[in-house]
């Protein structure tokens, strides 16, 4: 499985970071995952993550950059964050692919994922 680029202590994921109120997030922008207050190690560990960050890479090659962030934009300020189509779509495909990511490891218990921020 070949992974994009990963940015540690990134600017723009700060940004996000304090924008979602969470403790650490990941962010992609094209084909690069951006991470503030995680290290790819931390980021890389979590299957479920890096399922879920792969769907956004996905969806970013479906809509293209600008297709992407206009869409993503204009759906959180309808429907609230955790209700973006995309993020939706992203929180499915964590479900259905973090086998994918895990390496052969045990699956983490819902304690030990990354959380979903909760703001609007
Ligand atoms: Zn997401």
């Amino acid at each position: 499985m070949n992974l994009p680029r990963i940015v540690e202590n990134s600017p723009l994921a700060r940004i996000a970071r304090h924008k979602l109120k969470a403790h650490s997030v990941a962010m992609v922008l094209g084909n690069s995952i951006h991470l503030s207050g995680a290290t790819r190690e931390q980021f890389l560990t979590d299957p479920y993550w890096v399922a879920h960050e792969m769907e956004h890479i996905r969806q970013f090659q479906e809509h293209g950059r600008l297709g992407f962030l206009w869409r993503y934009l204009r759906d959180w300020v309808r429907h609230g964050y955790y209700n973006i189509p995309f993020e939706v779509q992203a929180r499915e495909a964590a479900e259905r692919n973090a086998p994918l990511y895990a390496h052969g490891l045990p699956l983490p218990g819902p304690d030990q994922r990354h959380p979903t921020p909760k703001v609007r």
